[in-house]
């Protein structure tokens, strides 16, 4: 082995117990995204994880691993032995890369951790015997505040790690560590956003669409998969409950003839999605809603679509800029997929006047031709089930 990616995660907020189940957490997570990948293997370190895979693999590790949630920092790195001349020869070679990359006389600083303090020197005393070796060779200029690359050198017992390209990880929190949530995803922007910031903060996402045959057709429904599939390369595999609504959406169209047709499909929504839910162990609803950004999404009408959920309703993009969603959905690379063309089965069946001020009272008056409880199990008992999984 002299090639390894060292990972670096979360500490300073994380005490006691937490700590303990956050790192396992996210130590299986860098595990299960990078297997599959020839002679890949994870190994702790303190407060560090090193991972190897087999030489020629570590770019398509690094990526898989930049899709790790709770993780800060990645470095590919060398391996050298616990010498100070091997160290100072790999510093040297590691800076002759960046000038190679960079061109010009590119400033650097030396970084050293000793996390095995046996090691003969501090960290300050490495960094300035490396430091002045390569000043020596390669004539570059120190810079401690504002240098152009740094070269980092990590003691551990029995093997030092020297790297000078760190890339930021995703932060937040290892999927799975604050439980598991229903997404309702729909072809647009904002829910496979909402949906990531779910699993930013260690969500495990499961998701359902809703789907009106043959009102919105197969492309629609192959849009969302495809949705479902990008989403899934954050956590792995993602399960995606694609919930035939065709016949309730005319049930409830026909229940209320009047402006507040919108406010009862989405009313429907919540009920199937939560029964989703608790089958599959879910403790809360997750959806792409935002204040005000549409007519519909009112304060009043996202009470009354609430009272009809019977788990917690999160709404990671409420106060969200159309602007900032977007840039993210970009980031994540759901954005394109979102601007292709799709229908959206609420604009089905709907009123020329659709109410910004549902009331609750009216809402359920209308519901009560129907049974909605029975036509909420019926629609979470008869979902598509397809488990979507990341691939390469
Ligand atoms: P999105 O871009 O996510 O579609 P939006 O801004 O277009 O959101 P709406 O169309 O009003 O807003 O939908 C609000 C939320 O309701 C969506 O973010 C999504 O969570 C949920 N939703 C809407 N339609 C569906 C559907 N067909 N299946 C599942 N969820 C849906
Ligand atoms: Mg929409």
């Amino acid at each position: 082995m002299n090639e390894v990616i060292l990972l670096r995660y979360g500490e300073l907020f994380l005490k006691g117990k937490n700590r303990g189940q956050f790192e396992a957490r996210v130590l299986e997570n860098a595990r299960r995204a990078i297997a599959g990948l020839p002679g890949a293997k994870v190994r702790r370190a303190r407060l560090r994880a090193l991972v190897e895979v087999a030489p020629g693999e570590t770019d398509r590790a690094l990526d898989r691993l930049a899709r790790v949630f709770g993780l800060t920092s990645l470095s590919p790195a060398r391996v050298v032995a616990p010498a100070l001349a091997a160290i100072e020869d790999e510093a040297v070679r590691a800076a002759q890369a960046a000038i190679d990359r960079r061109g010009g006389r590119p400033s650097f600083k030396v970084s050293a951790r000793r996390a095995d303090k046996k090691f003969p020197l501090t960290s300050p005393e490495l960094d300035h015997t490396v430091g002045a070796r390569i000043v020596r060779e390669l004539g570059l200029p120190v810079d401690v505040h504002k240098p152009d690359f740094t070269i980092g050198i990590e003691v551990h017992e029995e093997r030092v790690l020297v790297f000078c390209d760190t890339r930021p990880g995703p932060g937040g929190l290892p999927v799975g560590c604050t439980g598991t949530v229903n997404l309702l995803l729909s072809g647009g922007i904002d829910s496979p956003v909402a949906g990531w910031l779910a699993m930013k903060r260690g969500c495990r996402v499961i998701a359902t669409y809703f789907h009106s045959f043959p009102y919105t057709g197969d492309a629609t429904r192959e849009k969302v998969t495809d949705l479902a599939r990008s989403l899934a390369r954050w956590q792995g595999e993602l399960t995606l409950f694609v919930v035939g609504f065709t016949d309730a959406q005319k049930a409830l169209r026909a229940a209320d003839k009047g402006p507040m047709a919108v406010v009862l499909y989405r009313r429907a929504m919540m009920r199937a999605a939560a029964a989703i839910a608790r089958r599959e162990h879910a403790q809360a609803l997750v959806t792409g809603e935002n204040l005000a950004q549409v007519a519909s999404q009112t304060l009043e009408n996202l009470a009354v679509i609430e009272e009809a959920a019977t788990l917690p309703v999160l709404r990671p993009l409420l106060t969200y800029d159309k602007l900032e969603t977007v840039a993210l959905a970009q980031r994540i690379g759901t954005f394109e997929l979102s601007i292709q063309p799709y229908e959206d089965c609420c604009s089905l069946f709907v009123p020329s006047n659709p109410t910004t001020r549902a009331r609750l009272d009216q809402v359920v008056a209308a519901e009560r031709a129907l049974d909605v409880d029975k036509m909420a199990e019926e629609l979470a008992a008869a979902a598509d089930r397809v488990v979507l999984r990341s691939g390469g």
